[in-house]
């Protein structure tokens, strides 16, 4: 059976565009592969987060994850500084990876660029770490978006050079999960391109139903359709991608017609629908959520076995690794 991985960092809540954009794949990659995910919590340390703050993060996303269905039994769930075995292969990983091609990565050039003053050996060995995230489980897929593109793409790298290094076949080289249908790509409500984090435009899983009234009953818009047939603005072409994941084709085709007949004032209508829909979807969620949380005895019964699974995975990698590169009892 193939692998697939995938992690995430612990620095706030999940959002509609994590949910639609990754978990809803996720969700379906556990009933067909060999799952692990993870929470990236060494990765989250680039940036120095307090320790109290990295703890609640933690916990959050793993409430979070379970709460939207990701199954411990089926998947392997854990938390990555729980595996001291990656720590280990990153450090051999690292003397095969040049300051060259770390410095020419675009996501640590971007990093450097926005924060000057924080340019850290982790940040700059990060695709290593990512590179061994993966390749510890010697995973063959790895459900990612445009912009981790490169990480993988030096994660092959990696694996090749390793390969021919030792003159073995052992490392897989990942490729990007291909999913039958389009990637969705969440909008923000502010009229750009993306719900992200850093964007500051997100309703999270979490939200309580009047905050996500609220921020819907907020959205940009225009003054509405300028004649019959033409084509919408982006702030509109936005509320309505988002409708298409969380209402009926109904109702889409209903505020479709309405647009196109060129007929003014329903955008109050189609935000009350929106809000209701999106509240419809996350609601369940949150209250999991809410109770997950504070379910210490189970949050630690899932670590655990999370632990105990990527650990055996990871253990086996790194013995034969350690065996190739000659590690081996005198
Ligand atoms: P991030 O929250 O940016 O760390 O992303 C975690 C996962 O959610 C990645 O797989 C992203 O591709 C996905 N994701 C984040 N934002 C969106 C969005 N607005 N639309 C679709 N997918 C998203």
């Amino acid at each position: 059976m193939k692998t697939v991985l995938s992690g995430i960092r612990p620095t706030g809540n999940l959002h509609l565009g994590n949910y639609y954009g990754a978990m809803v794949n996720f969700l379906k990659m556990q009933e067909e592969y060999k799952c692990f995910f993870f929470i990236a919590d060494w990765h989250a340390l680039t940036t120095h987060p307090d320790p109290k703050t990295l703890n609640a993060n933690v916990r959050n996303v793993l409430s979070e994850y379970l709460a939207c269905g990701l199954n411990p039994e089926k998947a392997t769930l854990y938390v990555q500084s729980d595996i001291p075995e990656i720590a280990e292969l990153y450090l051999l990983l690292n003397m095969q990876a040049y300051l060259g091609e770390l410095g020419k990565t675009v996501s640590f050039k971007e990093k450097a660029r926005q924060n000057p003053n924080n340019v850290n050996a982790g940040l700059l060995t990060y695709p290593v770490l990512m590179a061994t995230d993966i390749l510890i489980h010697n995973a063959n897929y790895v459900p990612v978006g445009k912009d981790q593109e490169q990480h993988l793409e030096m994660t092959r790298n990696f694996a090749k050079r390793f390969n021919n290094k030792y003159g073995v076949n052992y490392f897989n080289e990942p490729t990007a999960f291909a999913s039958n249908q389009q990637m969705i790509k969440i909008p923000g409500l502010d009229g750009s391109g993306k719900m992200g984090k850093s964007e500051g435009n997100c309703i999270y899983l979490i939200d309580e139903p009047k905050v996500i009234e609220k921020k819907v009953k907020g959205a940009l818009t225009d003054n509405g359709p300028e004649g019959e047939n033409t084509a919408k603005p982006d702030c509109i072409e936005n509320l309505f991608t988002i409708l298409k994941v969380v209402s009926t084709q109904e109702v889409v085709d209903y505020y479709d017609n309405l647009w196109n007949t060129g007929e003014q004032k329903w955008y109050g209508n189609l935000k009350k629908q929106l809000a209701e829909d999106i509240i419809k979807v996350t609601t369940p969620i949150r209250e999991r959520i809410n109770d997950i949380k504070n379910d210490e005895v189970y949050l630690n019964k899932v670590i655990k076995i999370g632990a105990e699974k990527a650990r055996e995975s990871a253990g086996k990698t790194l013995r034969e690794v350690r065996e190739i590169m000659g590690f081996r009892s005198l």
